[in-house]
């Protein structure tokens, strides 16, 4: 079984996202949060029964949160699940 990071790192190997999140460098907190949840929301999903760890499009969000948690822009503790559990995070968007 790969780890989560082994994972990861397979799935942010992609021109594709590398060219997203290129483009979201410089943007605020708040339209970084809006691009993610589009980029989520437009993904290719491929959930296996265990859940979104095979996912590569949940893999890479999950993963560009918990990197914004690391550069202090997001409380600890932070990722997509608990994004999804509180819709999209509407306390750090539309202040
Ligand atoms: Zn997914």
């Amino acid at each position: 079984m790969a780890t989560y990071q082994q994972r990861v790192r397979n799935a942010v190997n992609n021109p594709a996202w590398q060219e997203y999140r290129e483009s979201m460098k410089g943007k605020t907190l708040e339209r970084k949060i809006v691009m993610l949840h589009e980029y989520w929301l437009l993904g290719s999903h491929t959930h296996s029964p265990n859940g979104w760890l095979s996912c590569k499009v949940c893999l890479r969000v999950d993963n560009y949160i918990k990197a914004l948690c690391r550069g202090g822009q997001l409380r600890a503790k932070e990722s997509l699940k608990t994004f999804q559990e509180n819709d999209w995070y509407e306390e750090y968007t539309k202040k």
